[in-house]
């Protein structure tokens, strides 16, 4: 990631909307070598409790409160005032300066949502600026680019969909694929495939927020038996040897008060979740679990990792919130073996670019991720490459904002014909 010392010349911003129909914020950086780029900041709707925070106007009148002038005025305002007309030796430097400016932990002075677009253009445009795609000016010394198994969300429940299902994501991951390219023939003839079962069975095919399918169903393991079929009926196998299925239940969502989770109409204690995950896993060929137990449940966390650790995949999306200290608490309490990456969780690609580090060094895997509310910019395929951690989840293989991160990678397979595909094996 070496790059010589750029000066930034401007810095502008602008509200645009998310695939949500929110406002969200596109940071535009010129260089003072003529370099130009733009990022558009992404919006989640699960979050977790210590996520960076989004700064939003809470004026009534405009969105419903959800507008971000205040952000955009931040970025054209103190960023750009500390930013333009220096020279700056690398992106970490951006990045600190922006923390100090801000000067709270949860970056909510400025916004969050201002400074991660900042962060995300400047790294684009220190990448293009040097003469490199932004995948191979992120890779870190020592570590092999890799192009990530995809995790497509088919099914969407929880607070991303209008139905009954409690749990979050249902994904397909084509393990077994023998390309990148091949994996995304797998995941949307399955996604076909699905439409086609879910329509003969009598379901709706509307969809979600992240483009699953979002049938009235309330039941987990009646999703799961559907995509065994759907992907049978497509032509591969079931398992890690061709399509295995991947869960986000996002579990703090469905915690009640008194600590019980509710789970299609039941109500569940944390011993009983790990039981029902224990059974869904000898059931089913599902791989990989994120936050299947809430973020406050740590205990519990553990407990799963002990029962479950050794064959399933385990993956703190909110109990982590992409924050390096919180992964290596996780990492020495036995807490999970694998952290989502999100750059708007934690709010700088430096920081973003140190979780994963903090993984890696750490052995756990990392799962980079988009969120709920997406723009259709790609940075994240990149980050996916440039950390070599072989897994990626951005929505479904439909609509725009999210088939531009599968797209993106399309085209780095296209050009890098020799760059590995699939998990990293330690
Ligand atoms: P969010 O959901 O973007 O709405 O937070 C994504 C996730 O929980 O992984
Ligand atoms: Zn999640």
């Amino acid at each position: 990631m070496a790059s010589k010392s750029v000066v930034i010349a401007a810095l502008d911003a602008m509200e645009i909307l998310d695939s949500r129909g929110r406002p969200t914020v596109q940071v535009t950086v010129r260089l003072a070598d003529g370099t130009v780029a733009v990022a558009g900041v992404p919006s989640g709707a699960s979050t977790g409790s210590r996520e960076a925070a989004e700064r939003r106007d809470g004026d009534a009148g405009r969105y419903g409160g959800l507008g971000v002038l205040g952000a955009v005025a931040a970025v054209r305002g103190e960023i750009a005032d500390r930013l333009t007309d220096r020279e700056w030796p690398d992106l970490a430097s951006v990045d600190a300066a922006m923390i100090a400016l801000d000067g709270t932990p949860d970056k909510s002075c400025l916004g969050a949502n201002a400074i991660v677009g900042v962060s995300m253009a400047c790294a684009r445009a220190f990448a293009h600026a040097d003469g490199r795609s932004v995948w191979d000016w992120l890779t870190p010394a020592g570590v092999a680019p890799r192009l990530p198994v995809p995790h497509f969300n088919v099914v969407n429940g929880g607070v991303h969909a209008p139905n009954p299902l409690d749990f979050q994501e249902f994904m397909i991951a084509p393990l077994g694929a023998p390309s990148y390219p091949e994996a995304v023939r797998a995941g949307a003839e399955v996604y076909a495939s699905l439409r086609g079962l879910l329509a003969a069975k009598g379901h709706a095919t509307g969809l979600g927020d992240e483009g699953g399918f979002a049938p009235q169903i309330a039941e987990p393991e009646q999703v799961l038996d559907l995509l065994v079929t759907a992907i049978a009926d497509a032509g591969y196998v079931a398992g890690r040897a061709g399509v295995a299925i991947a869960l986000d239940p996002a579990a703090s969502e469905f915690r009640a008060e008194d600590g019980s989770y509710r789970v299609a109409g039941q109500t569940l204690s944390s011993a009983d979740m790990i039981e029902r995950y224990a059974q869904i896993t000898d059931r089913f060929p599902v791989w990989l679990i994120e936050d299947g137990l809430a973020e406050n449940d740590w205990e519990s966390w553990a407990e799963l990792t002990l029962r479950l650790g050794e064959r399933v995949t385990l993956v703190g999306d909110d109990i982590f919130v992409t924050n390096p200290a919180i992964i290596a608490d996780a990492i020495a309490r036995g807490v999970g073996n694998a952290a989502l990456i999100k750059v708007n969780q934690i709010g700088t690609v430096t920081e973003t670019l140190t979780a994963i580090a903090t993984c890696r060094e750490g052995g756990y895997a990392q799962l980079v991720s988009h969120r709920s509310g997406e723009t259709t910019d790609t940075f994240i395929a990149d980050l996916a490459v440039s950390s070599g951690c072989g897994m990626l989840k951005t929505g479904a293989p439909a609509r725009g904002e999210r088939v531009a991160k599968y797209n993106r990678l399309l085209e780095i397979a296209a050009a890098r014909p020799g760059m590995p595909y699939g998990l990293y094996a330690s």
